[in-house]
């Protein structure tokens, strides 16, 4: 089994209410179950939401406690995308998925130069995360 962000899925949970739908699927999931995952959602956040970013760190860093995660409007989401992540990690060990297949450019899914919470947290339980576009 394999987690993946849902909103590659079609599932309409990002910030704005849309999707974004991959256009092909990767070969690594052939013969393999998807297990869609919205960290955002699973911590309670509403969709559409207004956008929130890492400030002055990534992933690691705010559950190291030295970074927050903030939303446009100034509000301190941290505690919320640690629940998130928290959701995801338990949804991993629960099922003893390994790998993991997340959006791009997002502090909770991202895991470029910049991994998000959920990332960094599954990196943690020894779970990989590949990013796609
Ligand atoms: Fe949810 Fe992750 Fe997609 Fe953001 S990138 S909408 S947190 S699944």
């Amino acid at each position: 089994m394999i987690l993946i962000s849902a909103c590659l899925l079609g599932v309409p949970c990002r910030y704005d209410g849309a999707a974004k739908p991959l256009r092909s699927f990767p070969p690594e999931f052939a013969g393999s179950a998807l297990l869609p995952v919205c960290p955002e959602e699973l911590a309670g956040l509403p969709t559409p939401r207004l956008p929130a970013e890492i400030a002055d760190g990534d992933g690691a860093t705010v559950l190291a406690g030295r970074a927050r995660v903030v939303r446009a409007d100034g509000v301190d989401l941290t505690a919320s995308f640690l629940r998130g992540a928290d959701c995801v990690v338990a949804i991993a060990e629960r099922w003893g998925i390994k790998r993991a297949f997340f959006k791009s450019k997002s502090p909770s899914c991202g895991a470029g130069s910049t991994p998000g919470v959920t990332t960094a947290a599954l990196h943690e339980a020894g779970v990989e995360v590949i990013e796609l576009d």
